[in-house]
């Protein structure tokens, strides 16, 4: 397993793609990997990152990836197509107790670019009301920048916010108000030389991760996010691109 390497160019490159290969993706209509990077280039991107879903221990929700399959399908996907900047990763679920297993299963793949992702962060966690709730998801996004395996990006952070039953007035995760435990994520990931995505699966409208935080990080000496459209389907390859774009350089310049 070679990662890119943290400094690698992926500017105008979808970096979080889902293909029929994720079972989730595959029941949502997702297109073959062909008419993937065909939609690409119309869309002006540069290339893209194949990131199909492992989960490790929700084997029930997102079913183990045929892996021979993913990585022939995608290396001649890269043939066929010399003109995009194609490659072959996963999303990664982290659940601190599926760790080890995770990292055995995925230690031989010739993968290039891993996002480290928190799916499942406890159950029934709402419940608990925000403050706990979201210092639960963001305590199990802090140890998974120490996962056993190697990974190059965190996804969606302030992914509970998008499933949060809370008010839309007070379903912020604000900087301020988590600022312990954003600190230390924000610290750990310039340490460790990991990068954010700015994740655009958000209907244009909230931004993931937030504006506080990417100050408080870049402060830090954090670099600019990649993007990742989390696109299930085809037509939401590259969603929101524009938007993400200039809200970056509002922050990164
Ligand atoms: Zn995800
Ligand atoms: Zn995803």
């Amino acid at each position: 397993m070679e990662l890119l390497s943290y400094t690698y160019d992926l500017s105008n490159i979808d970096c979080h793609i889902h293909s029929r290969f994720s079972p989730d993706a595959r029941n949502a209509g997702a297109d073959e990997p062909q008419k993937i990077a065909d939609t690409v280039r119309a869309k002006g991107l540069r290339g893209f990152i194949a990131t199909d879903h492992i989960d490790v221990g929700h084997w029930k929700d997102f079913a183990p990836l045929d892996f021979d399959a993913y990585f022939t399908t995608w290396e001649k996907v890269k043939r066929d197509n010399p003109d995009l900047d194609i490659h072959v990763g996963l999303e990664v679920g982290y659940e601190k107790k599926h760790a080890k297993e995770t990292a055995r299963l995925i230690a031989d793949l010739p993968l290039e670019y891993i996002i480290n992702s928190v799916h499942y962060f406890g159950k029934d966690v709402f419940a608990l009301g925000k403050k706990k709730a979201y210092a639960e998801y963001l305590n199990a996004v802090l140890a998974s920048l120490d996962a056993p395996y190697p990974f190059t990006t965190i996804g969606h952070l302030g992914f509970a916010e998008r499933y949060a039953p809370y008010d839309i007035s007070e379903r912020v995760i604000a900087y301020d108000e988590f600022e312990p435990i954003l600190r230390k994520i924000a610290e750990r990931a310039v340490e460790r030389k990991i990068r954010f995505e700015e994740n655009t699966n958000t209907d244009g409208e909230m931004r993931c991760p937030r504006s506080d935080f990417l100050r408080a990080y870049k402060d830090m000496g954090g670099v600019r996010p990649v993007l990742g459209s989390d696109a299930h389907v085809s037509a939401r390859i590259g969603a929101h691109f524009d938007i993400a774009t200039k809200f970056l350089d509002g922050i990164f310049g």
